[in-house]
């Protein structure tokens, strides 16, 4: 048994914020990480961070576009704590050391996205926001600090209620057991669940499973983000190309050369993006091929260095003006219940980042305000931590539930993925849920449900049965969610 006081799961921008302040206050923490320290979506961030710091801008105007966003399914005291915070919140990280792009008067650029009401989304690297966010987020950590990478969560630890520990595998595949007194969970989304994604290959729903099968409370997981415009050569997804490229003029076409857009929606290529994504979908499945026509855009290479070696590794030339698109997996706005300091329906279990639904996005998230989520509320669940001494209950190894066998041999990623496609994509629809959910079930050990796995599982059992569970639990939210609203398109 391993004791420490403060553990995180996971790397990216939620965990590493939360870490990051609980070392200037010289706290203890150890991070476990699944891949290398980099590896999470925080680092493949293009967009930015939007945040109301410019003269004309305040935080009621960045209020109104975030519930606009999400349908007014947001939590509306969480949304006014994130855009409240927001501001000394960044101020005190470039204060820190982090260096955001500048304009020609050496103030803050920013920059636009869909349905932001003016220019607030600040950047840095051009498209590189995220890599140098994360990379500043680690160079403030202190000895304090212990990242261990390669290392898998499996389970949390639940005793008479209460989180107090964690299973793990490490990289020589040994089962590890972490009591600790503060248990994060910054697991980020559920993107690989689906086969097109702009989402990192470590990013597969873990948090999610472990966190229902420690009886957590999980919201709003019926809403998922596609994003309209992933880099698709022969079917294959390969990255994002950032709307900030439709902001600055990029225009999707069909192979003749017909805007898409046109006559679907007001705002035409900068419509929201579940609106978008939509439009985009409709000529795929009908087999048709999608181009962003980059042509209008100067200086293309300069502006979007990550999107122009993302299509460079895939054969795709920036300078023939058109760039292969279709919609992929994003963002996940449901999550695990928690506050905006992180505190779930488990006492001991805290919960940050995409992870957790703190209900700032409701039915759809508004572009760029989820590093700031991960940043802002990482730093109140710190302070929350720093002011609020804790010792978790004591247990033996001898005292863990001896979890369930599988029951029959697991689907492959593949096949999991093209039935969450299927039946839980873009479109949905009401009378096939019963079909997925009837097919998840199967997979499931015993009556109870997705319950804790037995000690012979390795982690890709692990990583596809947190798939399942993950899905499962998406179906069953989808299925009760009779509406259509935001990222929740259901027909008949
Ligand atoms: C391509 C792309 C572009 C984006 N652009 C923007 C943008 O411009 N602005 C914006 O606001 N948002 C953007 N987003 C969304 C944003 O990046 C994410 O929502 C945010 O970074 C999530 O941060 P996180 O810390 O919650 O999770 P992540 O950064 O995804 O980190 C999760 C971490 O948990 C680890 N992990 C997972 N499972 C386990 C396990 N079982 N055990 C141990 N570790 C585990 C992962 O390896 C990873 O290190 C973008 C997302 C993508 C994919």
């Amino acid at each position: 048994m391993i004791n420490v006081d403060i553990l995180v799961i996971g790397s990216g921008i939620g965990a590493l914020s939360v870490t990051g302040e609980l070392c200037k206050a010289h706290r203890k923490v150890t991070v476990i990480t699944k891949g290398l320290k980099k590896a999470c979506n925080s680092s493949l961030a293009q967009g930015g961070i939007s945040v109301a710091l410019s003269d004309d801008d305040s935080a009621e105007l960045h209020y109104k576009d975030t519930m606009a966003a999400g349908c007014n399914l947001n939590d509306s005291d969480a949304v006014m704590k994130l855009v409240e915070t927001a501001p000394s919140v960044i101020r005190e990280f470039i204060n820190d050391g982090m260096v955001f792009d500048k304009d020609e008067n050496g103030n803050l650029s920013f920059g636009r996205e869909a349905a932001h009401s003016l220019n607030r989304i600040i950047h840095a690297g051009g498209d590189k926001t995220g890599l140098r966010v994360v990379e500043q987020l680690i160079r403030i950590l202190t000895t304090d600090c212990e990242v261990i990478q390669n290392e898998m969560a499996l389970e949390l630890i639940v005793k008479n209620g209460k989180c107090c520990g964690v299973v793990t595998l490490d990289h020589n595949g040994k089962r590890n057991i972490y009591h600790a007194n503060y248990i994060v969970l910054a697991t980020g989304g559920i993107g690989q669940l689906y086969p097109s994604t702009s989402n990192d290959s470590t990013i597969t729903g873990d948090g999610l499973a472990m966190a229902y099968r420690a009886g957590a409370r999980l919201k709003n997981l019926e809403f998922i983000q596609f994003h309209p415009t992933m880099l698709t050569v022969n079917g294959q997804a390969y990255g994002l190309v950032s709307e900030a490229v439709r902001g600055a003029g990029g225009i999707l076409k069909t192979q003749d050369g017909t805007p898409i857009m046109e006559g679907v929606h007001p705002m035409k290529d900068l419509a929201p993006r579940d609106v978008v994504a939509r439009e985009v979908y409709a000529h795929v499945v009908k087999g048709e091929k999608i181009y962003l026509d980059i042509s209008s855009i100067k200086d293309f290479r300069k502006k979007f260095p990550t999107v122009t070696e993302i299509c460079e590794e895939h054969g795709v030339n920036p300078d023939d003006g058109k760039l292969p698109v279709a919609p992929g997996a994003h963002f996940h706005m449901g999550g695990v219940e928690a506050t905006p300091e992180g505190l779930t329906s488990v006492d001991g279990l805290f919960a940050v980042g995409e992870v957790s639904c703190t209900g700032v996005h409701g039915a759809n998230r508004l572009a760029s305000n989820s590093l700031l989520e991960g940043i802002v509320f990482g730093k109140l669940l710190a302070d929350y931590i720093l002011t609020h001494p804790r010792k978790s209950e004591e247990f033996t190894e001898s005292e863990l539930p001896e979890g369930s066998p599988l029951k029959k041999a697991l689907p492959s990623k593949e096949e999991i993925r093209s039935k969450m496609m299927e039946f839980l994509g873009i479109v949905r629809s009401s009378h096939r849920i019963d079909e997925i959910i009837a097919w998840f079930e199967q997979y499931m050990p015993s009556s109870k449900g997705f319950t804790s796995l037995d000690k012979n599982a390795n982690a890709q059992e692990y990583e596809l049965y947190n798939m399942l569970t993950a899905g499962y639990l998406i179906a069953k939210a989808a299925k009760a969610r009779k509406e259509s609203i935001g990222a929740h398109y259901i027909t008949e």
